[in-house]
């Protein structure tokens, strides 16, 4: 955008005063948990006047896994028997009251990985072991995943498949625009973009009219995305930015995307307390179905679970902040978290509980 840090926080000040002087209330959405974190951990929500409020999105993976996936992983190791490889944060899910932490302390072969290769690796030196990669995951995850699956098939690796919940952002915020009139402007995910291209959100603005801002993630750039979403809305002018091109080019991540649309297929996904969404999944194709842990396991699909008074849903939907939950630091705290939004350090509402309301 070729604006300095002094100049962006000018400017940012200027357009400030002008909404704190205005009657309006300005909701816009962060989508991404990144975004959720950094905007806290710069101070940058104490910085806004009061009546612009800043909703956290679906943007966290394990946040909108739902609690019957959960369930279905566990029965991979009960019933299966398989050693289950899964990135850290997925250990402290709860589904039906337990979590893949507790199956490990009973004994159940659960292994923390930083990259689905640590699985593949595992896989081929222990040939008699069934491997399991469970990974949660955006559009950011896929690409690693979906070549995880490429290498294994070229292998010809026998004793590796995998089990995901794997999701995609933009018919989210389709469903949510259509669903919640009251978001006035996005904060779109830098990461998410950097693979799918700034093109992949364009239709927030064109066909709902609604400002967006694809941001990256220092306090300068969040100031920035912020400073354009609002300008437009007092403006009246529906403007889509790219505000983090540097990293995010407006076709995306070309190979990246040449893997996903490789590896696989978009169905309809439940989004844990939000509902199902038509197409907003990824799934193993056909071709690579030897490595798709439902089908190799004939693990049945299960009725989406909703932990009792848990508000994850109208959280995401920006309905309501997560202080507005019953349960919040009484029944659902870090530490036994009841939904997923407090699981997972980028949850919103474990964003709200270290940092406090703003
Ligand atoms: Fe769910 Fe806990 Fe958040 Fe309430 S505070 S919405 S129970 S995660």
């Amino acid at each position: 955008m070729g604006m300095t840090n002094s100049s962006i926080l000018k400017s940012f000040r200027e357009i400030m005063e002008i909404v704190q002087k205005s009657d309006l209330t300005i909701n816009i959405m962060e989508v991404c948990g990144t975004h959720t974190m950094a905007l806290f951990e710069h101070g940058i929500r104490s910085l806004l006047p009061q009546n612009i409020n800043l909703i956290s999105g679906p943007g966290c993976p394990v946040c909108v896994t739902g609690e019957e996936i959960m369930v279905e992983a566990f029965e991979l190791l009960e019933k299966h028997n398989v050693t289950l490889f899964t990135f850290g944060d997925m250990l402290k899910v709860p589904g039906e009251g337990r979590t893949l932490s507790i199956l490990k302390a009973q004994g159940f072969s659960v292994k923390v990985a930083y990259s689905p290769r640590n699985a593949i690796e595992f896989a081929e030196k222990n040939p008699n072991i069934e491997v399991v990669f469970f990974g949660a995951g955006f559009e950011t995850t896929a690409p690693a995943l979906g070549a995880t699956i490429l290498e294994a098939y070229t292998k010809k690796l026998k004793n590796f498949s995998m089990f995901l919940a794997v999701k995609t952002v933009p018919p989210a915020l389709g469903f949510l625009v259509e669903h919640n009139s009251l978001i006035d402007g996005f904060i779109l995910p830098g990461h998410v973009s950097a693979v799918i291209g700034a093109k992949a959100f364009r239709f927030i603005t064109e066909n709902y009219q609604i400002p967006a801002a694809v941001t990256g993630f220092t306090a300068e750039e969040l100031l920035l995305g912020i400073s354009l979403v609002v300008k437009s809305i007092l403006k009246k002018e529906p403007s889509y930015y790219n505000a983090y091109p540097h990293v995010v080019r407006e076709q995306g991540n070309v190979e990246a995307q040449r893997i996903i649309e490789e590896v696989f297929e978009k169905g309809d996904a439940n989004w844990r307390g939000i509902g199902n969404i038509p197409l907003s999944g990824l799934f193993i194709r056909e071709r690579y179905s030897q490595y798709d842990a439902r089908k190799k396991y004939g693990l049945r699909e299960k009725p989406p679970i909703v932990p009792r008074g848990c508000k994850c849903g109208e959280i995401m939907l920006g309905r309501m902040l997560p202080p507005e939950c019953p349960l919040f630091a009484k029944g659902c705290t870090p530490e036994k978290p009841v939904g997923a939004c407090m699981v997972s350090s980028e949850g919103s509402c474990a964003a709200y509980y270290k940092y406090g309301r703003r």
